[in-house]
């Protein structure tokens, strides 16, 4: 998972996680992230791995 400031590239804390709605039916799980650098706030998706 990418956790870097994708503007300055500096290191992020994490928030918090939410769900986001992404249409009507799917919600994706996301990692609220903030960077300590600039104060950018993104949202980072929780990649799912999926096992056989
Ligand atoms: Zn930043």
């Amino acid at each position: 998972m990418e956790t870097t400031c994708p503007r300055c590239g500096s290191d992020t804390v994490e928030l918090g996680e939410k769900s986001l709605e992404i249409g009507l039916t799917r919600n994706e799980p996301v990692s609220i992230r903030l960077c300590g650098n600039c104060a950018l706030v993104f949202y980072v998706h929780i990649e799912k791995i999926s096992k056989f």
